[in-house]
């Protein structure tokens, strides 16, 4: 099975329909040799697309990827770099930060992009995201620094992420190219983005949103409450009907099954699990199947 991809926005950019999240990178313990071998087998099976913040691994994981792509340059044409700004952590790596908050600065938003460039050991980033939403962000001044960044060449689309619609739209309304992309948390445990609007604003503006966290963080399979191991039943369940398919499969394949082309990010390191996520593209689930999956969410029927 080899993912497929597809265009974030009408303008672009491509993206692999399942995203490698880089997040843990630091947890996997993995060698540049072994990064490279990673990177190599998701490339083969099409996942091409790797989801990097400035602040990951606290401010390590962008460095740990960027020696491994040095080791092996002609890759990274092969990928779609995405990286994030805006949240400043209290970390041995940043002594100047004193509390932890978010900075949507210009003078922030181009010392951060630089900086990744430098660690990701590339003189681009495919697409860059606003990480939160700034209670202070001026948006003549973000847009601005986003404007000069794609004009730089340094940032080739930019997009956001945790953004509420009236959030999303305050930003969009001084850009002159389009946000491309919300990335927020939407799981089976997590519903909002289905209630509060964002997702709606997605489909209407036809822009693909990214899924963070798309297994709960692992919760579905690890947590001991009463609403995880209810969700990791019905799961199954469907999963016995669609012929085997397994717990994570199944809540992949629910996010699949939306029509907003939400875009799963996959925080695991582990291939075989990529490799059985890659399986769950093909499947869709029937509406009673994705609405016994809501239901073991909510713990009720819809009204
Ligand atoms: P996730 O895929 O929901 O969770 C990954 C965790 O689930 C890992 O600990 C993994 O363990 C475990 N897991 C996966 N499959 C499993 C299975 N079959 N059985 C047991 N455990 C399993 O995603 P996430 O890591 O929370 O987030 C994904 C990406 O989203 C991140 O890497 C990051 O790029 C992005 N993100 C963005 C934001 C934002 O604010 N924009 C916030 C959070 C995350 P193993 O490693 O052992 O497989």
């Amino acid at each position: 099975m080899r993912v497929p991809a597809l265009s974030l926005h009408v303008q672009g950019p491509q993206c692999s329909r399942l995203v490698i999240g880089a997040w843990r990178l630091a947890e996997w313990r993995m060698t540049s040799e072994e990064v490279l071998i990673f990177l190599n087998t998701c490339v083969d099976l099409g996942i091409t697309t790797i989801d990097h913040a400035d602040i990951y691994g606290n401010y390590t994981c962008e460095a740990l990827f960027g020696a491994a792509l040095q080791k092996e340059p002609r890759l990274r044409d092969r990928l779609q770099l995405v990286s994030k700004c805006g949240i400043k952590l209290v970390s041995a790596h940043r002594p100047q930060h004193q509390i932890k908050h978010y900075d949507t600065s210009r003078a922030h938003i181009l010392a951060s992009v630089d900086n990744s460039l430098q660690q990701l050991h590339t003189d681009y980033l495919d697409l860059l995201l606003i990480h939160r939403p700034d209670p202070l962000m001026n948006a003549d001044e973000t847009a601005e620094a986003l404007m000069s960044l794609i004009y730089s060449g340094k940032v080739r689309y930019v997009g956001v992420s945790n953004f509420t619609p009236s959030q999303f739209e305050l930003l969009a309304s001084r850009l002159n190219v389009p946000l491309v992309t919300n990335q927020i948390e939407i799981s089976v445990l997590h519903l909002e983005p289905f209630l509060d609007g964002t997702l709606d604003q997605c489909q209407r503006l036809k822009i693909a949103p990214m899924a963070w966290s798309p297994l709960g963080g692992g919760a579905l399979f690890h947590s001991s409450e009463i609403r995880a191991k209810r969700l990791y039943s019905s799961l199954t369940e469907v999963g016995q009907e669609l012929g085997g398919l397994t717990a994570d499969q199944v809540a992949l394949a629910w996010l699949l099954t939306h029509p907003a082309n939400i875009i799963p990010l996959l925080g695991t390191g582990n291939l075989d699990r990529i490799r059985v996520a890659a399986i769950a593209l093909e499947t869709r689930l029937t509406r009673e199947q994705w609405f016994k999956i809501w239901s073991a969410s909510t713990g009720t029927d819809v009204p």
